[in-house]
């Protein structure tokens, strides 16, 4: 019973209804034992006074008044068990309508975070409420709010889970290609040449590559990266590119042109992960853009923000690609970009990056062979 009562909410609410009653009671008949007897014999005094003066008999007074009194004593106690009865019902009806109200959404709330925690994450509660949602109580309230954390928690999961799967996924083709090579090698059906040795390199390169891909992602993702926020000059920041990718571009037979308006305001970045962003998609628009064709990075000022576009002529992008390139491991051709290296991760980290400056990062592409345009905007000093 004491146990019952310890780890039920409705019993406990029942039993401070009954101490309520119980202090009423007990303070009813205090007041009543020490206000009754005085009003009462004041009252009777009285009344033996006035028949006194019609002539009665004192001693016949005397018998009457105690009669009346216990006979009075007798109806207020009988009303007070009846109102003690009475009472305790309703506090039982009231605790099991009061508990009913708050106890079952709590106690479904307890199986459902039960539930979570066995890995059940697309469990919710039921809202009890009529009220719309800016009238919610307390309750009410806590259950959007179990919601809410709910969705969280599986939207994260199944994250987990993709990359989980994706990263797999991602390992299993170099390290088979290493396998292989090194199998054809020791069964001497592969020849011991240059070309096989080069060939088994290139992919313990592009593990190495996805390995700290991966490095980065994680910390971008998680909100790990700290970024040194400082007016940055955006001729610097074409300029450091060129540095970087001149030789490539000329390489490749591929013209690169960068032009900064003299007048561009500044703009506040961390000067190397905007630098991070720049040639990742400038790296991109090379490797997806044939020999004689041209790459175009330039920057314009829009209202408060100034916008970098890097424009190709390259191979373009579907539209119905153009949204999910950004997702981690989104390649448009899977077999062309894995055998030109690309892990499909370098617009997600830059799309993390440019969010990260209070910017927005966007493609736009007329389709096959038509180029691309990738812009994203920073905000002006
Ligand atoms: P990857 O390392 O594969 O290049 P990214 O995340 O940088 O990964 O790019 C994702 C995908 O977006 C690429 O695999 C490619 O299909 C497409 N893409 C990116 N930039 C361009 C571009 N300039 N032209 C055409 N397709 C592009």
């Amino acid at each position: 019973m004491l146990k019952k009562l310890r780890r039920h909410l409705g019993w406990k609410l029942f039993l401070s209804y009954l101490i309520i009653i119980f202090i009423g009671v007990v303070v009813l008949t205090t007041a009543a034992e020490l206000a009754i007897p005085r009003s009462f014999n004041r009252h009777l005094a009285d009344m033996g006074n006035m028949m006194m003066g019609m002539g009665g008999d004192p001693g016949m007074g005397m018998g009457l008044e105690s009669d009346l009194f216990v006979g009075f004593r007798t109806a207020v106690n009988e009303a007070l068990v009846i109102a003690t009865l009475a009472a305790g019902v309703a506090a039982l009806i009231l605790s099991l309508f009061v508990s009913r109200r708050v106890v079952e959404p709590i106690q479904e709330m307890m199986v459902a975070s039960q539930h979570i925690a066995d890995g059940h994450y697309n469990e919710r509660v039921r809202i009890q409420s009529s009220a719309s949602p800016e009238d919610f109580d307390e309750l009410a309230q806590l259950g959007v709010s179990f919601n809410q954390m709910a969705s969280k928690l599986e939207r994260t999961e199944t994250m987990r889970l993709q990359l989980i799967a994706d990263v797999a996924h991602e390992l299993r083709t170099p390290l088979s290609t290493i396998k292989g090579s090194v199998e054809g090698l020791i069964d001497g059906v592969l020849p011991g040449e240059p070309a096989t040795y080069q060939r088994i390199y290139n992919e313990a390169d592009r593990l190495q590559m996805l390995v700290s891909d991966l490095q980065e992602l994680s910390s971008v993702e998680a909100g790990a990266i700290e970024l040194h926020l400082q007016p940055v000059s955006v001729g610097a920041l074409f300029s450091s590119l060129r540095d970087r990718l001149d030789r490539q571009f000329e390489e490749k037979g591929v013209d690169l042109e960068t032009n900064v308006p003299a007048d561009l305001p500044r703009v506040s970045a961390d000067e190397d992960r905007i630098g991070q962003v720049l040639i990742n998609l400038v790296g991109n628009a090379l490797q997806y853009t044939p020999p004689g064709g041209n790459v175009s990075v330039s920057a314009v000022l829009d209202s408060s923000e100034v916008k970098i576009v890097v424009q190709d002529s390259g191979i373009g992008i579907p539209p119905e690609h153009l949204q999910l390139i950004f997702a981690r491991f989104y390649r448009v051709d899977k077999s062309r970009s894995r055998a030109s290296g690309g892990s499909g991760i370098g617009l997600t980290i830059s799309s993390h990056l440019v969010e990260a400056h209070g910017g927005r990062v966007w493609a736009e592409s007329a389709g096959e062979n038509q180029g691309s345009t990738f812009i994203f905007t920073l905000p002006a000093v």
